[in-house]
């Protein structure tokens, strides 16, 4: 099997594997237990938590644990507009988040917040200025993706946030990093980010993990209440097998994150120089997008036929967000791709491990799809 869907998820590896069976065979209790089976477990917690923390030059102290970034997102933003959104009733956002943010939104909009989305201008660049022009006195949270999922365009956060709480101090930002995480560079206090959200199964960790970085002195209102676990603001028994894996996978990839992105950059080269020989396909991810997410149009057949045609050759692709489960998001048309070029996009997404015989067993399976399918 050649596997290019590692936006969607990714394999496990040995060292999460490994990290959550011992998690599960030796240090099983429950962590807020008071014996030491819960004090083994909570240490092991502690040192994933640690790890995580580090990896975005932030403090253990400001990692709680959910059940992924559909949690950490929600819980940013229906936290902070419970805790600072009495008065202040305006949300600013780009136009292109993931669903668990933008339903999030339409949700919070359907309470009576005002959502502003802020989209890119046509050249599909995002600019500081609009999201400045966006806020006001009223505005009481503003969330941006870093690296979109399904084009990988990476936006420009720092930019945003630095400008935006230049003006408006009291502004909360929240990023989610889910397709960034482990690629970039993803540092706290430089992205004057409040709250990041993270997600374990996409850096190589397992299913139904996450993570939300909180700035010291940011209040959220819990969204999950109970035995008040995670500082009482995320209620539940932290799954720790899931917690170490994670934690396990960032102290693997943490040190080669530079050296991986110059990999991925050769390899997505190597794609497009591939593919631009076929007849009709088109690259709608720019050069300068995240090397790991490439958006393509191919040819004007339908992106869900070349899926499983190419899935009857074992190469597993994406048609535009793996969350949307085959249902168009609005988000490619935010960066122009519309009509036969939207129906037809295929996302390949791939990991340093990822080889070039792959990305060619790929090309030429397109080919043959193009040449092939109907539709
Ligand atoms: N945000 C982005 C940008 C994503 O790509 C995803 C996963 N598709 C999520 C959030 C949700 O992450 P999780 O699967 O951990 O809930």
């Amino acid at each position: 099997m050649i596997y290019l869907d590692n936006a969607a998820t990714t394999k496990p590896c040995s060292e999460a594997v490994n990290a959550a069976i011992e998690a599960m065979t030796d240090n099983f209790g429950n962590p807020s237990s008071l014996h030491k089976a819960g004090l083994n477990a909570q240490l092991a917690m502690d040192k994933a938590r640690k790890i995580i923390a580090d990896s975005l030059g932030a403090a253990a102290d400001n990692i709680l644990f959910t059940s992924g970034a559909t949690e950490s997102n929600n819980l940013a933003l229906r936290g902070a507009s419970a805790a600072y959104g009495k008065k202040r009733r305006k949300i600013v956002a780009s136009a292109v988040e993931h669903a668990s943010v933008d339903e999030t939104l339409s949700d919070l909009e359907s309470k009576g917040f005002e959502v502003v989305r802020v989209s890119p201008r046509e050249d599909r660049r995002f600019y500081a200025e609009d999201f400045v022009n966006a806020c006001d006195e009223n505005t009481v949270l503003l969330t941006m993706m870093y690296v979109n999922n399904e084009t990988g365009y990476i936006l420009p956060v720092k930019e945003v946030f630095t400008a935006v709480k230049r003006r408006f101090k009291d502004i909360i930002t929240h990023t989610d990093c889910v397709q960034a995480y482990m690629k970039l560079p993803v540092k706290a206090n430089s992205f004057n980010a409040d709250l990041i959200s993270l997600s374990g199964h996409k850096i190589h960790g397992v299913k139904g993990i996450g993570a939300l970085y909180v700035k010291k002195g940011v209040r959220l209102i819990p969204v999950v209440t109970g035995g008040k676990q995670e500082k009482g603001i995320r209620s539940g028994t932290e799954s720790v097998p899931a917690i170490c894996a994670f934690g396990a996978a960032v102290e693997k990839l943490q040190p080669t994150i530079s050296e991986r992105f110059e990999k991925v950059s050769g390899l997505k080269k190597r794609l497009i120089e591939l593919i631009s020989t076929i007849d009709g396909v088109e690259v709608n991810s720019v050069d300068d997008a995240s090397p790991y997410v490439v958006n393509i149009s191919a040819a004007g057949k339908r992106s869900e036929i070349m899926l499983h045609y190419l899935e009857s050759r074992e190469i597993y692709v994406s048609s535009g967000s793996a969350c949307s489960k085959g249902q168009q998001s609005g988000v490619p048309a935010q960066f122009g791709i519309t009509g036969k070029r939207a129906d037809s996009a295929l996302r390949i997404s791939m990991t340093a491990d990822t080889t070039e015989a792959e990305l060619e067993a790929f090309a030429e399976a397109l080919r043959d799809g193009i040449a092939n399918v109907r539709g």
